[in-house]
């Protein structure tokens, strides 16, 4: 057989020719902008042309600093295509963390959307890498003069103006290893530095066909992307559907309910991904104002485990499917897919058990369990283990730029284990490749020798018709090592007690899980990719900053 290398290259001309009609919509403040996947191929080209034309040669490294729309698009396609990197920083990461991942990384250019163009020029004098900014849209005199102000940047550029009057061909080199790298993206660094993962063009193509493959995307869908394109490779979502020939829809800065519908009703949108926290808020404006929302079909949550009561409410209420997927920076990211298989009966306990599980393995994607006397576990759907993981879109190593001390090289080597990727996720796997987590293993709550999952907690306090959201983590215990304390947010104009809490989940887990501890709190912190985030609680509860009922 042929050995065409598989490069992001040959998605964007597939996608700018074959498709050509498609379009990538993005949100503005009182409307919409359009361009077709035909212009985005043009654009894309006159891009790498002035990127050339900035210094941008070999697998040299491009930022952005951006929210989803079309130029971010057109970014996602003209830096790889033309050999280079693309590295999208994630806006909502600390300053002292986008610090240690643009110098790590080498950034030299950055494109930053204009409404971030202000706070980004205050971190621009410690991005000691970057030479060139383009920004995309209009910027007042007083930001442009910011940004041009430390001495390492040699000019700031308008996005449109610097690309104009380029040529809209552009010979994209096909004899690239698909091996090399495409992009890159950083974990958001739970412990220690954020650590560092290059995609491939190669990984990069077998995962967007595995996903859409999956996920059953065709031509003509259309897909709002409110996953960012700096979080996880946005799931593959740009690449994805340009191979299937599926329209984009992109929010922009405008991630709140009320923009999300307009766009859902407005663009006809028939699928999308986000994290559960979006589908959240979603769901309680679908509730509220019941627009028309027949064109969607699915819509894919990951990032963190998704309650089964959010699923069932949008499908009994709204018969939209909420699709479970597991996945991680290191894996491209998607690892599984919670599609039922057609033989079971919608609304069955059957169909459930697929549907709330994390999903079946994608094909090519290989997962083993290692029990904590380090065996491996068999596939019944019970026995729990660690997840390791292998296949042609999962890292092989962090991205090391050979500054690391070794203790973090260490750190990173640890994460694999003959040739496996340690997931750190705790769960089942069933026969037929159905991933259960239960949790992070640094999540899961060891009470008297035994594991609680907070994640099962979470779910079932989530399920109360009062509670808006549910996080819950282990604290210190005497007697038992350690139990769960539940923090409840309670929705709007409802109310709920402690007492009640802990009856509701009466015959829902078992006695011993249930928490005594409760606390009832404004907002769960959320990390940057609005995950949960467990550290914040644990800090607060830790400095004894959050009201705690105990109840015996
Ligand atoms: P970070 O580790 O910084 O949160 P990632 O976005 O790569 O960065 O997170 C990957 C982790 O998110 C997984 O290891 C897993 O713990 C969690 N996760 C992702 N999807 C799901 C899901 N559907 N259910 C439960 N946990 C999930």
């Amino acid at each position: 057989m042929q050995t065409t290398p598989l490069l992001i290259s040959q998605m964007l001309d597939f996608g700018t020719t074959i498709h050509a009609d498609q379009e990538v919509v993005t949100c503005t403040e009182d409307g919409t902008r359009r361009m077709s996947y035909a212009d985005v191929g043009r654009r894309s080209a006159q891009l790498a042309h002035a990127l050339r034309g900035l210094g941008i040669e070999g697998d040299k490294r491009v930022a952005t600093f951006m929210w989803n729309n079309a130029e971010h698009l057109i970014a996602y396609f003209a830096v790889p295509s033309m050999g280079a990197v693309l590295h999208a920083l994630n806006i909502r990461l600390f300053p002292q963390q986008l610090i240690y991942i643009t110098a790590h990384a080498g950034n030299e250019v950055v494109i930053v959307d204009n409404s971030l163009a202000a706070p980004f020029s205050q971190l621009l004098p410690h991005l000691k890498t970057l030479r060139q900014v383009i920004v995309n849209g209009p910027i007042d005199d007083q930001t442009r003069e910011a940004l041009a102000a430390p001495e390492h940047i040699e000019a700031v550029h308008d996005f449109y103006e610097l690309i104009d009057g380029q040529p809209d061909t552009f010979d994209w080199p096909t004899d690239l290893d698909e091996n090399s790298a495409s992009s890159m993206c950083y974990t958001s660094g739970t412990t220690g530095n954020p650590k560092g993962v290059a995609y491939s063009h190669r990984s990069n193509y077998l995962h967007a066909m595995a996903v859409s493959m999956t996920l059953g995307v065709g031509q003509g869908d259309r897909l709002l992307t409110v996953v960012p394109l700096f979080h996880a490779n946005a799931w593959g979502f740009p690449y994805l559907c340009f191979l299937a020939g599926a329209s984009i829809i992109m929010p922009d800065r405008f991630l709140q309910a009320a923009p999300l519908t307009r766009l859902i009703t407005s663009e006809k949108v028939t699928s999308g991904g986000g994290v559960p926290t979006i589908w959240n808020d979603l769901l309680r404006y679908l509730d509220e104002h019941r627009p028309d929302t027949s064109s969607v079909k699915r819509l894919m949550v990951g990032g963190s485990a998704c309650p089964p009561s959010l699923m069932k409410e949008f499908h009994e209420r709204h018969d939209i499917e909420i699709i479970h997927g597991w996945g991680m920076t290191e894996t491209s990211p998607v690892g599984t897919l919670a599609i039922p298989p057609a033989e079971a009966e919608v609304g069955s306990d059957d169909y459930w058990r697929y549907r709330t599980a994390q999903g079946r393995l994608l094909p090519g994607f290989q997962a083993r369990l290692i029990g904590p006397e380090g065996d491996e576990m068999p596939w019944d759907g019970e026995a729990v283990g660690e997840l390791e993981v292998r296949g042609p879109w999962i890292t092989a190593s962090y991205y090391a730029n050979g500054t690391e001390p070794q203790s973090e090289l260490d750190e990173m080597a640890a994460k694999f284990d003959d040739g496996w990727l340690r997931t750190g996720d705790v769960g089942a796997l069933t026969r037929d490749g159905f991933l259960i987590l239960t949790d992070r293993s640094k999540d899961v709550i060891k009470s008297g020798g035994e594991w609680i999952s907070s994640v099962d907690l979470e779910n079932v306090i989530m399920g109360h018709p009062a509670v808006l959201e549910a996080s819950v983590i282990g604290v210190p215990d005497e007697k038992w090592g350690e139990r769960p304390l539940a923090t409840v947010v309670v929705a709007d104009g409802a109310s709920v007690t402690a007492e009640e809490l802990h009856e509701f989940l009466d015959g829902k887990v078992a006695k011993w899980q249930v928490p005594e501890r409760w606390s009832f709190i404004d907002e769960v912190p959320k990390t940057s990719v609005g995950k949960f985030d467990k550290k914040v609680l644990r800090a607060r509860y830790a400095e004894g900053n959050l009201d705690i009922e105990q109840l015996s």
